[in-house]
């Protein structure tokens, strides 16, 4: 018998809230709270749009090479499919990541030093157990997962609310793209989108620089779910069709912004989620015109109060080194 949880969405309606506390002279400021997703960050709506396709496509096994939070969307996707998951990843992945994939009942397994490491690993995995059913959960370039992440804006509509930009933070670009794609089909293809990264893994600014997606030498940030070294080509084509700004903030902007959302909103977020956060904070110049900007408060789970503070320290360290 099929699971029931194949027919309905992983993912619930997250609230939409207009801010009471982030006020901009000419504009209403929305958040939509994703970190509320069951598995804490938006990845529940592409992953679990994924993982359904390939469970009723006849996969048995699920495997994903997320130490974040597709990690933990992929655990939490099998759980309910009642399919076994396995992950690799990378050993800079955060214990409580880690803690949080296992809780969800999937198999963890740490390998390579990089994302990019850990995911040829996965495609390795999947290959010797291709007979048995494995297929790969991507976490950011699978066309599967664009039209997931676009029921964002489809919820953001329904609920009355049209806005003229919105700010989102981009790792491998897989929020962006299905962002783009739900704005289109929504006719707002002219709505502004502002895609936000830190500087240490500024991979769309540098593609739009290029004009080609290109590989950056190195990750340096505490955003680490944002440190994808080169963002997807169907991100890349969409800073092509779509109006977007590239935004660059720095690591202190991202976490002082978690800190702000925080006591502002009681709502703790990963310095991934705080980047497009300082972006309204301290307002990108686009948006100076907009009447209704829409945050993707995209959450993460890779965030505790201990770690905001080892951060906090990194960081002053940093400044007088
Ligand atoms: C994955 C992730 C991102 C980046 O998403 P992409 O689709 O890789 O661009 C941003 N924030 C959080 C919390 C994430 O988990």
């Amino acid at each position: 018998m099929l699971s029931p949880a194949l027919d309905t969405p992983l993912h619930i309606n997250t609230p939409l809230l207009l801010s009471p506390h982030i006020v901009l002279a000419e504009a209403n400021v929305w958040l939509k709270i994703d970190a509320l997703q069951p598995a804490g960050s938006f990845k529940n709506r592409g992953i679990g749009v994924a993982c359904q396709h390939y469970v009723r496509n006849g996969a048995q096994i699920l495997v994903s090479s997320s130490g974040g939070n597709a990690g933990i969307a992929a655990a939490f996707a099998g759980s309910q499919l009642s399919v076994p998951v396995s992950i690799v990843v990378p050993e800079n992945a955060p214990q409580t990541a880690i803690d949080a994939m296992r809780k969800f009942g999937a198999e963890v397994e740490v390998n390579g030093s990089t994302w990019g490491e850990a995911h040829e690993k996965a495609l390795r995995v999947v290959e010797s157990n291709k007979h048995k059913g494995a297929v790969l959960i991507h976490p950011f370039d699978d066309p599967l997962l664009w039209p997931g992440h676009a029921t964002l804006i489809d919820e953001v509509i329904a609920a009355g609310c049209t806005p003229d930009a919105v700010v989102l933070s981009v790792g491998g670009g897989g929020l962006l793209t299905g962002v783009a794609r739900g704005l289109a089909a929504h006719n707002l293809s002219d709505c502004e989108i502002v895609a936000v990264e830190t500087c240490g893994a500024a991979s769309l600014a540098a593609a739009i620089k290029a004009g080609m997606p290109v590989m950056l030498d190195e990750i340096n940030t505490i955003a680490n779910t944002l440190g994808a070294k080169q963002v997807s080509d169907a991100a890349y084509q969409a800073t092509q069709s779509h109006p977007v700004t590239s935004q660059v903030v720095s690591d202190r902007q991202a976490l002082d912004a978690c800190t702000r959302f925080l006591q502002e909103h009681r709502v703790l977020v990963e310095p991934a989620c705080g980047a497009a956060l300082a972006a309204v904070y301290e307002p990108a110049p686009v948006l100076k015109d907009k009447q209704n900007i829409l945050v993707v408060v995209c959450g993460g789970m890779g965030v505790s109060l201990p770690q905001l503070s080892a951060w906090e320290a990194q960081l002053s360290v940093e400044k007088e080194a």
